[in-house]
């Protein structure tokens, strides 16, 4: 494609990066991407790949704050903290508390609802004419309940969930088990979303896009940008390890990695990671034809090309630690309580950060200090589903087309800095 629209570099290759980039350049745009990490293989690489446009409502909902502290006390619960890091992360974490109210949530999942809905088709259209095609899987989301009493106990995210255009149909009693008999009788109660899907390798689905962007001209650079020089007209050329990259326009699409460049660039953000974990069961015995939301273990179960994907949890411990697999390995004996004839011998584990903002909605913005430079950051857990349409919202901005929706609630400007 001729480049008549500029040269835009995007830090970042996971699924927002990748989509920005290949938005650019059907547009028009010379497009480089620079990532640390070869495309994919950042928080995109190991998620449960639902495409989840019903995904509204933050980890954080009104009342969690007094099962907050009991949560973070379990280290093996779905929710914990490495103790060492609790300092640093308190402010954040008040903050993170403060967003719960039925208000805020109720306002954060119309933000949410903007850049999730669409999103199978969003995902078709990134993929359209490339290999990528062959990721997206339209099909139901399960959400399986032991009993009907616990599903009520939700009424407020399904209820908000549905006033933003959610559909649903229950199962009941031994209709889950029709559906799928390797789930256990002890679930007597089911939620079948409609209008969702997922992809059956996440990293295989970023490596198709960006093989269609290499494929069209696209410039990939595996290389860690480690600062931004800053000259009199604002940001000028990116430094890497293996020499400076001289930029135009820029988008900082660098997940949970953010924080520091967007810092550099004036714009301080509290931006956290949620670590989550996945196992892969690579000979389940079990075949689950659709993913299955598991609301007791807080887990979800995904049929992968690569075996039955448990993913989940969310780990507060920062970018620099290490993972602990002993919880990974907790989704194992969550699994056995969900399919009593599964096979847990054989596994691979993973840990990935979720990049996460206190009130659980991205940044998709233009710099407040410098013209040239975009952010789209911070999708926590729906960064799947939300990805392309970000990566459209951007090139629309950057080609100042006004977005169809109120872009508002994604300002860097909301923090204050
Ligand atoms: C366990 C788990 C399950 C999940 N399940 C789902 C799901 O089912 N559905 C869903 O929608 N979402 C899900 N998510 C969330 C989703 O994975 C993330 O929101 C999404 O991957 C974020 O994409 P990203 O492109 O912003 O970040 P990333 O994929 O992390 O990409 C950022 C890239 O920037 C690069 N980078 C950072 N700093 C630099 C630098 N200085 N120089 C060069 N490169 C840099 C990194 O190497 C990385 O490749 C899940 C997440 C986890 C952890």
């Amino acid at each position: 494609m001729s480049n008549h629209g500029g040269n835009v570099s995007v830090i970042g290759a996971g699924i927002v990066g990748i989509a920005t980039a290949l938005n650019l350049q059907r547009a028009g745009y010379e497009v480089t991407i620079i990532d640390k990490v070869p495309p994919g293989e950042g928080a995109t690489l190991g998620n449960a790949g639902i495409i989840a446009p019903s995904a509204i409502v933050p980890v954080m909902i009104p009342g969690i704050w007094k099962k907050t502290p009991a949560m973070l006390l379990n280290p093996m619960g779905p929710l914990s903290l490495k103790w060492s890091y609790a300092m640093g992360i308190l402010p954040w974490f008040f903050d993170y508390l403060r967003n719960s109210s039925a208000k805020k949530v109720t306002t954060i999942a119309s933000g949410l609802s903007d850049i999730l809905s669409g999103a199978i088709e969003d995902h078709q259209q990134l993929a359209r004419g490339a290999s990528a095609e062959q990721w997206i899987k339209p099909a139901p989301y399960i959400y399986v309940y032991q009993n009907e009493a616990d599903y009520h106990q939700e009424a407020f995210s399904w209820n908000l969930r549905k006033s933003h255009g959610a559909k649903f149909t229950f199962l009941k009693n031994g209709e889950i088990q029709e559906m799928d008999p390797s789930i256990s009788p002890d679930y007597k109660f089911a939620l079948v979303l409609e209008g969702h899907g997922f992809i059956p390798d996440p990293l295989g689905l970023v490596r198709s896009l960006a093989k269609d962007f290499a494929g069209k001209g696209g410039t990939i650079l595996h290389r860690e940008v480690t600062d931004i020089e800053i000259g009199a007209d604002g940001p000028e050329s990116l430094i890497t390890p293996q020499g400076s990259i001289d930029i135009e326009t820029l988008v900082i699409a660098a997940g949970a990695w953010s924080g520091k460049l967007a810092a550099r660039l004036g714009s301080p953000v509290p931006l956290e990671t949620e670590r989550g974990y996945h196992v892969v069961l690579t000979d389940p015995g079990v075949a689950p034809k659709y993913p299955i939301m598991s609301t007791k273990g807080k887990f979800v179960a995904t049929p992968m090309t690569m075996g039955l994907r448990l993913a989940g949890l969310v780990e507060f411990a920062g970018l620099q630690a290490g993972p602990n697999y002993k919880r990974a390995r907790t989704l194992l004996r969550h699994a056995k309580r969900l399919f009593p004839g599964v096979r847990t011998g054989e596994f691979t584990e993973w840990m990935g950060h979720r990049p996460a903002l206190p009130d659980s909605l991205p940044v998709i913005d233009r710099s407040p200090y410098f013209s040239n430079v975009y952010f789209a950051f911070g999708h926590q857990h729906v960064g799947i589903t939300g990805g392309p349409k970000t990566g459209r919202l951007v090139a629309e901005m950057i080609q100042g087309k006004k977005p169809n929706i109120d872009m508002k609630p994604f300002s860097i400007r909301r923090f204050k800095n």
